[in-house]
């Protein structure tokens, strides 16, 4: 039996803010995500799409319920184990891209193999600059490109290690809707290819190219389609 990558089970998170007031952000989601699946979650602001995404992608170990990925129980892994799991199996894309200004484009791809270097490190980078097909902007300084290059270079970045799972947050939501189009066809590419792709949006029409959509409202799953 094939096992998830990510299987979260009654995933409840409770933030306390320092005059003791709770805020529960998620009140038990249970998902199962498959090795190879493009899930997009959707819910609008404050639904909870930032707090599910810290869950899964281990930068928040303090919630209750289960989370295995890959077999593992992540709230019993140390916070160094949990990195470095998170470091070798999740690419992360953000909405505000999250390059090094002033470093090329080329350096900000080699960024995550600093703390894992291997032999063929530059080889892997030309690879995935390749696949984004930024190649002719290699050298280029990261602030010297266009909000749609900027984010295939974060692309590239998170698929250097090459991840098991890509982790976007709101991929789009600094770009205009031509480049959104192909940003998110550069993800159907990635997912093709075999890499489970999720990605954290309040826009349906960016969802509209992942094969399942998750619905998020008040901190549950509202609802789920497949295409
Ligand atoms: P979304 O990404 O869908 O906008 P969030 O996960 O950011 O949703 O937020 C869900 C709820 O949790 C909101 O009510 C938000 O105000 C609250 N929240 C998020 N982060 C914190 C935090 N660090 N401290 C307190 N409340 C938070």
């Amino acid at each position: 039996m094939q096992t998830n990558l990510i299987e979260l089970k009654n995933i409840r998170k409770t933030y306390k803010n320092i005059a003791g007031v709770e805020t529960q952000a998620l009140r038990g989601i249970d998902l199962s995500i498959p090795s190879g699946d493009f899930v997009a979650i959707i819910g609008p602001s404050g639904s909870g799409k930032t707090s599910l995404m810290s869950i899964i992608g281990l930068l928040d170990q303090k919630f209750e319920g289960q989370y295995l990925m890959e077999g593992k129980d992540v709230r019993k892994l140390s916070s160094n184990k949990a990195a470095e799991l998170r470091n070798q199996e999740i690419g992360f894309v953000f909405q505000q891209f999250n390059l090094l200004p002033r470093t090329s484009v080329l350096q900000n791809v080699l960024l995550p193999t600093i703390y894992h270097s291997r032999a063929d490190d530059d080889e892997r980078a030309l690879s995935v600059i390749k696949s984004v097909g930024l190649v002719d902007k290699m050298d280029n300084q990261s602030n010297q490109l266009s909000g749609g290059q900027t984010q295939r270079v974060a692309i590239a970045r998170a698929l250097v290690m090459n991840p098991s799972l890509v982790l976007a947050d709101e991929p789009t939501g600094n770009i205009d809707t031509t480049t959104s189009k192909e940003i998110m066809n550069l993800f159907k590419k990635i997912n093709d290819q075999g890499t489970t792709v999720v990605i954290i949006t309040h826009e349906s029409e960016v969802a509209a190219v992942a094969k399942r959509k998750v619905y998020i409202r008040d901190g549950v799953v509202e609802k789920e389609t497949k295409t």
